[in-house]
């Protein structure tokens, strides 16, 4: 497994990849890896010859006072956890490398679905997220690239941009890792006490409360989700939304359609999100 910083050296390391006609698989992930992402590697390594992840904390989607300058940076252990889950290059470049020295006056915004839910309270952050993956497919081409479900609302906003942009590349979403309490796994829960993280597996417990709510046949929604709201706020949450939205994040009109219900929560400083994807009862 090779690693490269910087974009020259990586298309030096890809041009004999795209010579002998392998595919490439990409992952773009922030670091500080965990289960999760490795099922993005090991999904990207059953479709391609080839799997590319790059490891960049981007500055340009964190908010003002939000955890950019104490996002855990951990590329040794990143290193030997891809090394076995058979990565064949990371790509880590620095700030510079990837932005530059002058201003960057080009960005790319995804308008309606980036400006719910966690484009509600996160302004500006999927502008950074959709401009630093648009970069970042430039700069690796791959064939395939590999986003994690956790991040649906970034799934679906990734897809647009691709379909919008005329990108070549098939966008693959992988199911949540979650640990054996249900916990979905992410960098950010290193920041929870070991309290705090007994308390956080209620996000997916609240989850499974409103899917069975449906399931057993209430017809109100707004008052299932609700009652998922109250109950996190007396877990301690604070909560930023509970909201369901058809897996293409519209409006639900019918309680018995496919839709996911996600949401999005602090504790203490930390914020989690989740979603759950529930199947048509039809
Ligand atoms: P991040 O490093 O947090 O930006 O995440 C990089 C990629 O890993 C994104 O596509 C995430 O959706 C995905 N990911 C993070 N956590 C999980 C998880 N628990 N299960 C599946 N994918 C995940």
């Amino acid at each position: 497994m090779r690693t490269e910083v910087t974009l020259q050296g990586l298309q030096a390391a890809l041009s004999p990849v795209r010579l002998a006609r392998k595919s490439i698989g990409f992952v773009p992930t922030m670091g500080n890896l965990h289960q999760g992402h490795i099922a993005l590697v090991k999904e990207a390594k059953k479709y391609c010859d080839v799997v590319v992840v790059s490891i960049f904390v981007n500055p340009t989607q964190f908010g003002a006072g939000e955890d950019f300058e104490k996002y855990p940076r951990t590329l040794e252990a990143d290193s030997q956890l891809l090394a076995d889950a058979g990565c064949d290059m990371i790509f880590a470049p620095s700030v510079q490398q990837m932005y530059g020295n002058k201003p960057q006056l080009t960005t790319v915004q995804v308008d309606d679905i980036a400006n719910d839910l966690c484009g509600k309270s996160r302004p500006g952050h999927f502008t950074g997220v959709a401009t630093v993956v648009t970069k970042l497919f430039n700069m690796v081409q791959p064939n395939a690239a590999f986003f994690g479900e956790k991040d649906w609302q970034q799934l679906a906003v990734i897809r647009h941009l691709t379909t919008d942009l005329c990108f070549s590349i098939d966008i693959i979403g992988v199911p949540i890792v979650r640990d054996e309490q249900g916990l979905a796994l992410s960098s950010r829960n290193g920041y929870l006490s070991s309290e705090e993280k007994q308390t956080a597996i209620q996000i997916y417990q609240t989850l499974k409360m409103v899917e069975q709510d449906i399931k057993s046949g209430q017809t109100d929604l707004d008052a299932i989700l609700q009652r998922g709201r109250d109950y996190l706020a007396s877990q301690g949450f604070v909560v930023d939304y509970l909201e369901a939205r058809t897996p293409d994040l519209k409006p639900v009109n019918d309680i018995q359609q496919d839709m996911i219900i996600l949401a999005a929560a602090k504790l203490g400083s930390t914020r989690l999100i989740d979603n759950l994807h529930i199947k048509s009862i039809h």
